[in-house]
């Protein structure tokens, strides 16, 4: 039996690609986010239309010179945005300062970001990036202020703020 699917498997596989292709529209369809897949562009649509700081940050998970942001030290209250797609993620009121040079929130507006773990610095770090399109933002790390305890260090340049 075990035989008879492998084999069936190998026989199918070539045609695996092509199968995806036509599954996967009815797969979107299905899930109805449709706002997440407008929002899936590939490497050079991203380029036009983000500077080039910002496009190594949010696509390529790159990080900013600690200090180098005016948001770091931004203090009024509003929204702090996705600088990819203008989701809201961040609250002035969830803000503060964590001495890192980075602009650091202990809380995260609800569904606006999803976590991933990373390895580039050996050591794991979770990784988080906006929800909608997926955009690098920063990492979160245990050692944040009460109530939640979190420090999302986050990269000012992948933030766009609206005062309120
Ligand atoms: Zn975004």
């Amino acid at each position: 039996m075990n035989q008879f699917l492998s084999r069936r498997f190998f026989i199918l596989s070539p045609l695996i690609p092509f199968l995806k292709s036509i599954l996967n529209p009815l797969m979107v369809h299905a899930a109805s986010n449709d706002i997440h897949n407008d929002w899936s562009l590939t490497k050079d649509e991203w380029r036009k239309r983000l500077s080039s700081e910002s496009f190594n940050i949010l696509r390529e998970e790159g990080t900013e010179r600690p200090f180098s942001s005016p948001l770091n030290n931004e203090k009024r209250k509003g929204t702090f945005y996705c600088a990819g797609c203008s989701l809201a993620l961040f609250s002035s009121d969830t803000k503060f300062d964590s001495g890192t040079g980075w602009p650091s929130f202990w809380d995260a507006l609800e569904d606006a970001i999803e976590t991933k773990i990373d390895f580039k610095l050996i050591v794991p770090r979770t990784e988080y990036h906006c929800s909608r399109c997926g955009g690098h933002q920063g990492h979160v790390f245990n050692d944040g202020p009460r109530p939640t305890g979190k420090r999302y260090c986050n990269n000012g340049l992948a933030l766009t703020f609206k005062p309120e």
